[in-house]
C-alpha cells in the first residue's frame, strides 16, 4: 500500500465528492444561461461560495472570486499593480507564483522589495517593517511556506503595514494554510487572500480570491462579465462545486483534522529523531504547519532518498512540488541561509489529515533504512577516493 506524505503538493481528493462530480456528468449547463440547465450550475457556483466564505468566515460585503487555482489568484493580485509607483514588498521564500509576477514587474520598473526570513524560515514583523514607507502600494506575504512550513506572523505584519503605510494593500497567500489553520481576512488582518482547493481534498485547477469590497482587483483574463468582472471565462463549474463540497466537510472538521495531523508529525519527527542519527527539523524554532516535517538528513542527497522511498510505496518530496523534476536547489531553504549541503540533502515530509498514526513506523523504518544504505554508500565511496 502507498503512505502519500506529500500532502503539500497536492492532496488526494476527498472521496465525497465522487457524487457531485457524477452529478454534473450527465449535463452541465453553462451557468451564464438564462435557461434551467445554466441555473443549476449557477445555484452550485452560488452554493460553493457560501460554502467556501463559511470556511474563511467571510463577512457579508466579503468577495470570493473564484480562479484556476492559486497561482491565477496570485498573479492576478500582483498584475492589478503592474504600473504602480508605490514599492511593492514580498518575501525571498515565497511560492514561485508571487516570485515571478512580481519580478516580471520589477523588470518593468517596479520597486520591488524581496525581505528574507530568518534560518527558521519566517518572517519577522521587524524585517518586514524596515522596508515600508508611506508610498508602500502592496505587501505580499504567505500566510505559511510550503516547503518547510513555518507558519508567518501576518497579524503582527499587517498591524505594522496598517501604521507604516496606510494606503498599502495587504494580501497573504493562504494556500498552504487553508485546511491546516484559521484562514480568514480578520484572523490574518489581510485585505486580500488567495487559496486552492486541491490543498484541502478538491480538484487541481481551482482556486479563489478572497477579498474585502473596497478593494479594487484587476482582472487578468478579460473578455467575459464572470465573477463579478474579475475574472472572465466560463467558471470550472464541477471544480468549483467540488471545492464547495469540501470547504463546507472542513468548516465542522477542521479542529479534528489539526489535531490528528499534528499527533501523525509529532510522533514522526520524535520517532525520526530517535532512530536517525545527526537529523535537524527545519523551520522547528517557529509556529509551524501541524502536518509538515522538514527534514535535513546530512550525507544523504535527498533527490535519492525520494527515488528511494518511492520504491517503498512512500511518497515524500524533496523540495515543492513545482520545483522538484528540475535540479535546481530550493530558493526557500537558500533564503533561510542553508549551506549547499543543508539544501542538496533535505526532504519534505507532509501528512493527510486521514493517515493513521499506525502507519508512521513504516515510514520512519523505510526512512531510516534508506538514509543508512545512502550514508555507507557515500562513505565507502569516499573511502575509495
Ligand atoms: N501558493 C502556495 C504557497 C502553494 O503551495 C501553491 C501550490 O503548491 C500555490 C500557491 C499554487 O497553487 P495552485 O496549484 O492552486 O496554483
Amino acid at each position: 500500500m502507498i503512505i502519500d506524505c506529500d500532502a503539500n503538493a497536492t492532496y488526494s481528493p476527498d472521496q465525497r465528492i465522487r457524487g457531485v462530480i457524477s452529478s454534473y456528468l450527465e449535463s452541465l449547463g453553462n451557468p451564464s444561461s438564462l435557461h434551467r440547465g445554466g441555473q443549476r450550475a449557477r445555484a452550485a457556483i452560488e452554493e460553493a461560495r457560501a460554502a467556501v466564505g463559511r470556511l474563511v468566515n467571510a463577512k457579508a460585503h466579503d468577495r470570493i472570486i473564484f480562479t484556476s487555482g492559486a497561482t491565477e489568484a496570485n498573479n492576478t493580485i500582483i498584475q492589478s499593480f503592474r504600473g504602480s509607483r508605490g514599492e511593492l514588498v514580498s518575501a525571498s521564500n515565497e511560492h514561485p507564483c508571487v516570485l515571478e509576477p512580481l519580478r516580471q514587474l520589477a523588470s518593468l520598473g517596479s520597486k520591488v522589495i524581496f525581505v528574507d526570513p530568518t534560518s527558521d524560515g519566517s518572517l519577522s514583523a521587524e524585517a518586514v517593517s524596515k522596508e515600508l514607507t508611506q508610498t508602500t502600494a502592496l505587501v505580499s506575504i504567505m500566510a505559511a511556506n510550503n516547503e518547510v512550513g513555518a507558519i508567518n506572523p501576518i497579524g503582527e505584519i499587517a498591524r505594522v503595514a496598517r501604521q507604516r503605510s496606510p494606503r498599502a494593500v495587504i494580501h497573504s497567500d493562504a494556500a498552504q494554510l487553508l485546511g491546516k489553520g484559521t484562514v480568514s481576512l480578520d484572523a490574518l488582518g489581510v485585505d486580500l487572500l488567495t487559496i486552492s482547493a486541491h490543498k484541502i481534498g478538491g480538484l487541481s485547477g481551482v482556486g479563489a480570491i478572497v477579498m474585502r469590497d473596497k478593494i479594487d482587483v484587476k482582472p487578468l483574463l478579460i473578455g467575459g462579465p464572470q465573477e463579478g468582472k474579475v475574472r472572465g471565462g466560463t467558471e470550472n463549474v464541477i471544480g468549483i462545486a467540488v471545492f464547495g463540497v469540501v470547504a463546507d466537510a472542513l468548516v465542522n472538521e477542521l479542529p479534528s483534522r489539526i489535531q490528528g495531523m499534528e499527533r501523525v508529525r509529532d510522533d514522526f519527527e520524535r520517532m525520526v529523531l530517535q532512530e536517525i542519527p545527526n537529523v535537524i527539523i527545519n523551520a522547528s524554532g517557529v509556529a509551524r504547519l501541524p502536518n509538515t516535517s522538514s527534514l535535513y538528513i546530512p550525507g544523504v542527497r535527498a533527490d535519492d532518498l525520494v527515488v528511494a522511498l518511492d520504491l517503498e510505496g512512500i511518497l515524500v518530496s524533496s523540495g515543492a512540488a513545482c520545483s522538484s523534476g528540475k535540479p535546481e536547489p530550493s530558493h526557500v531553504l537558500i533564503s533561510m541561509g542553508q549551506s549547499e549541503e543543508r539544501v542538496r540533502s533535505t526532504i519534505r515530509v507532509s501528512f493527510r489529515s486521514d493517515l493513521s498514526r499506525q502507519d508512521v513506523p513504516r515510514v520512519v523504518t523505510a526512512l531510516q533504512r534508506a538514509s543508512e544504505r545512502m550514508r555507507n554508500k557515500q562513505s565507502g565511496a569516499s573511502s575509495v577516493i
